[in-house]
């Protein structure tokens, strides 16, 4: 499973982006909604578990 590497590498630049409140898809600016983050633009969204 050689292949896990490049997508945590992946995840780990989801993360820095979504901290930054930039969609990871498509790099637009995400909404904040209750407890959720969500891009208009593409329609991604992430619910953050509190
Ligand atoms: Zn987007």
């Amino acid at each position: 499973m050689g292949e896990n590497e490049s997508t945590e590498e992946n995840k780990k630049a989801e993360d820095e982006l979504i901290k930054q409140s930039i969609c990871p898809v498509c790099k637009a600016k995400l909404k904040h909604t209750e407890g959720c983050l969500e891009c208009a633009a593409c329609g991604w969204s992430l619910c953050l578990e509190a």
